[in-house]
């Protein structure tokens, strides 16, 4: 079990990391969630052994990891872009650590790694053949070789285009339950820390400012910001949130997040709006309707609807689409 307590990190007495606290048990997976800058890789790097912490306790299974030195930790650490040796081939990447440890039956468990990341028969290429997806998976099995306690993840998918982020994402995920692998990820994008975690931590200028399950964070984010962060498409609050939540059926809140889509034209719904703009894709008509009391949010139509900018429409609220967050105090707070 890994676990953090009141960890900061400071670069010339410049604040990175603070007071960072959290729990990682066996087989959990969790990913740090926050924008460029936030202090991901520094936290990352703290637990790594490769940055001192100016503050604060970073331990596995309770004892103090100070004065353990990266290769002493048992971790592994796989980078965006993966960070192959260019002259050896795959198996000779993948087996690199077995190989210094004199691992017997190495060739075997490279086998076997391969096979884990969908690599079968690609032992011998070399990595410059291999696409960016084809490097990253090769990267993640040399990581996994020597059965780290912990793997550290730093944007593991980043340097990969949309569509092929995606599908490593859920590969990664499947992956890294198969090899029953505690991790630690951080990334900027949402999408890839809910694709491949249970577990979340939202960090800001240095500091986690939420954490917990992953859909329990999503279902109810902390502040505004975050929410956002999440995916959010828009917050409303005062009497716009008001309106929103009355028309949804749910008790009042300071403030509420509205995911896309929490609003859908309906035959005669609670809200009421006109059409400002319309877009066709394959599964839907996406809107933006500027509703009553609330102003402009997104909606989407049936298709074969056809709702034209300048036409009134019904609107019926998908509560499951909404969260009330605290956002007014964030305000507030700066
Ligand atoms: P993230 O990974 O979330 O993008 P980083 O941990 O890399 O963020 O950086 C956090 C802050 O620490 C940033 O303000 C960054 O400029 C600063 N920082 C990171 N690495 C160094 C370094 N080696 N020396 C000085 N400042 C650094
Ligand atoms: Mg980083």
């Amino acid at each position: 079990m890994l676990s953090l307590h009141d960890v900061s990190v400071a670069y010339d007495a410049v604040p990175a990391v603070v007071d960072a606290t959290l729990t990682l048990a066996d087989g959990d997976v969790l990913a740090v969630l926050g924008p460029s800058g936030s202090g991901k890789s520094t936290l990352l790097r703290a637990v790594a052994g490769l940055e001192p912490t100016t503050a604060g306790r970073i331990c596995w299974d309770g004892a103090d990891l100070a004065g353990v030195p990266t290769h002493k930790r048992g971790f592994a650490l796989m980078f965006q872009d993966g960070q192959l040796f260019a002259h050896l081939t795959v198996a000779g990447n993948v087996g690199y650590a077995l190989r210094l440890r004199r691992t017997p039956k190495a060739r075997e468990r490279v086998r076997e790694l391969l096979a884990l990341v969908g690599l079968e028969g690609y032992g011998d290429r070399l990595p410059g053949t291999l696409s960016g997806g084809e490097r990253q998976r090769v990267a993640l099995a040399r990581s996994l070789a020597v059965s780290p306690r912990l793997l550290l993840l730093d944007e593991p998918l980043s340097a990969l285009d949309a569509g092929l982020r995606e599908r490593l994402a859920a590969d990664l995920r499947d992956i890294l339950r198969a090899a029953g692998t505690t991790a630690l990820m951080v990334t900027h994008d949402h999408d890839e820390a809910f694709a491949v975690a249970d577990l979340l931590a939202v960090m800001r200028s240095g500091r986690i400012v939420q954490q917990g399950d992953i859909a329990e964070v999503w279902r109810a984010p902390v502040d505004a910001e975050t929410a956002l962060f999440l995916g959010y498409a828009r917050v409303l609050d005062g009497a716009a949130a008001g309106t929103l939540l009355a028309a949804a059926g749910l008790a009042a809140a300071p403030a509420v997040a509205v995911r896309r889509s929490a609003l859908a034209v309906a035959e005669g719904g609670p809200l009421g709006g006109v059409v400002v703009s319309g877009r066709a894709t394959p599964e839907q008509i996406r809107l933006v309707v500027d509703v009553d009391g609330i102003g402009e949010v997104d909606a989407v139509a049936r298709l074969g609807t056809h709702p034209a900018p300048g036409e009134r429409v019904a609107l019926a609220v998908d509560p499951s689409r909404l969260a009330a967050t605290p956002a007014g105090r964030e305000r507030s707070g700066g």
